[in-house]
């Protein structure tokens, strides 16, 4: 178990935050490490609308590694929408081609599957670049979630996994606690060395946006989940991650040490809650899950040159010469992401 210790800093510019956070947790020497950055790039949205990491924080993070020697590599696996290049679409839209450089990586071509048997998800598959780092910096964004509470250290790790394949794995999985066991199954595959959350401008869940200047960081997952609650405001328990996180004894809300001042952010609205609210947002996204599912990729053999790159990165060896077996496909778009002919569509599987 890392560290109980979490860092708030609020006042200095953002370079002089990270550069205390990584003195006081980071590891001492970056030179020649490989260090992997992982901002939270949920969608297209600029940074003003305060849903993704802001490019600032991503700048000086990057900027800072690469001062102190580290080989620097970032990037992340968004929902995918229409195919091709989307990852850079969304990248530049959000302003990361700019913050990230050269830095920035497509890591949605290349995964490395993983077994635990005794999980709840037993097999799945994550990003090469996240297993392959000696370090890994994560930045995730400060923001309400519909079926998670709050979308924090914990729930950010869900990026590690390529493109299509969340929504499949949100469907096998619908009930909140059970998604919430996956997600910290997900996260141990390779947890955070270093999170630095950015609570530079937030928006709550009646869209109104809250301006507490800080960054909080850590090297404990849960904790740091557990700490911006508490400045939500709320029970840091109804996140379901931080709940399983201390079920499961991967952290000890005891230990918990607070380096700074930690403000409340007043009136920050959280996601409604009703009786059988849990129920019915279940229900609600198994049968947005249950329609994402029958977008399919489908080779166009016109244009196919049977190269074979597809059928070298698909993780679960679903294409089959010319053909995709479905019933083996998990969506993950991999096949688009590498197809130079751009022969391979997303459509809707109707039976
Ligand atoms: S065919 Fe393979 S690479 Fe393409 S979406 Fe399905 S699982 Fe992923
Ligand atoms: S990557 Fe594209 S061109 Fe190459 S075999 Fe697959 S579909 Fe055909």
């Amino acid at each position: 178990m890392n560290s109980h210790r979490v860092v708030v800093r609020k006042g200095k510019s953002i370079r002089a935050s990270v550069a205390e956070i990584f003195g006081i947790l980071g590891p001492a020497d970056l030179r020649g490490k490989n260090v992997f950055v992982k901002p939270n790039m949920l969608r297209p949205a600029r940074p003003e609308e305060h849903v993704v990491t802001n490019p600032r924080l991503l700048a000086e993070t990057v900027e800072y590694l690469i001062t102190d020697g580290a080989e620097v590599m970032v990037g992340d696996n968004p929902v995918p929408g229409r195919g091709y290049n989307y990852e850079n679409e969304i990248a530049e839209y959000c302003g990361y081609l700019e913050a990230a450089g050269k830095e920035w990586r497509n890591i949605g071509r290349y995964s490395a599957k993983i077994k635990k048997p005794k999980n709840l998800l037993k097999e799945y598959y994550v990003s090469r670049e996240v297993i392959d780092c000696d370090i890994l910096v994560s930045l995730p964004k400060f923001r309400c979630h519909d079926l998670m509470t709050m979308s924090l250290s914990v729930k950010n790790h869900f990026g590690i996994v390529p493109g299509g394949y969340k929504p499949y794995i949100h469907a096998l999985f619908p009930k909140i606690r059970d998604f919430g066991e996956v997600l910290v199954e997900i996260y141990e595959t390779r947890p955070s060395d270093i999170i630095i959350v950015d609570c530079l401008d937030v928006v709550d869940a009646h869209g109104q946006v809250h301006h507490p200047g800080i960054v909080i960081g850590g090297d404990n997952g849960y904790a740091v989940d557990y700490v911006c609650a508490l400045m939500a405001g709320i029970d840091p328990f109804r996140v379901p991650t931080t709940k399983v996180g201390r079920d499961r004894g991967l952290f000890d809300p005891q230990r918990v040490e607070i380096d700074g001042e930690l403000p409340t952010i007043r009136g920050f609205s959280m996601p409604f809650v009703f009786p059988f609210r849990n129920r019915i947002v279940e229900f609600v996204a198994q049968i947005l899950y249950r329609i994402w599912l029958a977008r399919v990729p489908v080779i166009d053999h016109a244009l196919c040159t049977r190269c074979l790159s597809c059928k070298n990165v698909c993780p679960p060896r679903a294409i089959k010469g010319h053909y995709i077996d479905y019933d083996k496909c998990i969506e993950c778009y991999c096949c688009l992401e590498v197809c130079p002919k751009k022969a391979i569509t997303i459509r809707f599987r109707l039976f």
